[in-house]
């Protein structure tokens, strides 16, 4: 999820959870955290799952108490929708604000909502965020909600933009991988990759008793399939 030019300044930090996620960046001395999270459904009741939930932001704050930074993002759906005040609400909020000392950034910076619900007509929410210190606030020069209608997703595209100093990007130990620089292709070239794809794809024997089958459930052609796929 980032340019391979800058991978020698970014680290992978182990968690224990499979709801998150977090890489340090080190940008010139200056260390960024970034946590990416997926927390439970909020039920609007008593019955939320706080356990879980109080393992997942146990799990941030010893990444805080671990690791030294100078910033630190939490970004994600959080399933919670400040506007409502729900028991998970303010069990998250508490947490995030008074345990961690990070501020949903949209406390400063007002969206008009990031989830819409595929299932339930007319139900938006404001449910994914940026939670950061308020130190961080005063470097951010924009953040917000994208709504494009090519994303598939029920959820928009949130953004944060921040200024930091980054110079002399050093280009040593880089694996610099080729790749089609498909805006430099001619219409020749473009042209001859068509006819060398659509060469290989005919030359590709698919067995013919699993193209004809027609039976939905069927499991008789598993060996050919297997075979085939070996053929590769
Ligand atoms: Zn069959």
């Amino acid at each position: 999820m980032w340019r391979s030019d800058i991978s020698q300044n970014v680290s992978k930090l182990s968690i224990d959870s499979n709801r998150l996620c977090a890489i340090r960046l080190n940008l010139n001395g200056h260390c960024l955290i970034i946590v990416c999270l997926y927390l439970p459904t909020d039920t609007h009741g008593n019955a939320f799952n706080q356990q879980s939930i109080e393992m997942i932001l146990g799990e941030i704050r010893t990444l805080k108490l671990t690791y030294p930074y100078d910033d630190f993002i939490v970004a994600g759906d959080f399933n919670v929708d400040l506007d409502r005040k729900t028991p998970m609400v303010e069990f998250v909020n508490n947490s995030m604000t008074n345990v961690l000392s990070l501020d949903s950034l949209w406390k400063y910076y007002s969206v008009d909502f990031t989830f819409e619900s595929m299932i339930t007509e007319n139900t938006r929410s404001t449910i994914d965020h940026f939670y950061v210190p308020q130190s961080f606030v005063l470097t951010c020069t924009d953040a917000g909600v994208l709504h494009h209608t090519h994303n598939t997703s029920d959820h928009s595209v949130i953004y944060v933009k921040f200024k930091c100093m980054v110079h002399n990007r050093s280009m040593n130990n880089v694996n610099m991988k080729s790749r089609p620089a498909w805006y430099k292709a001619s219409y020749q070239n473009k042209t001859d990759y068509c006819n060398e794809l659509s060469r290989r794809l005919d030359s590709i024997e698919v067995p013919v008793n699993t193209t004809t089958c027609t039976n939905s459930m069927c499991n008789v052609h598993d060996e050919h399939i297997d075979r085939y796929c070996l053929t590769f």
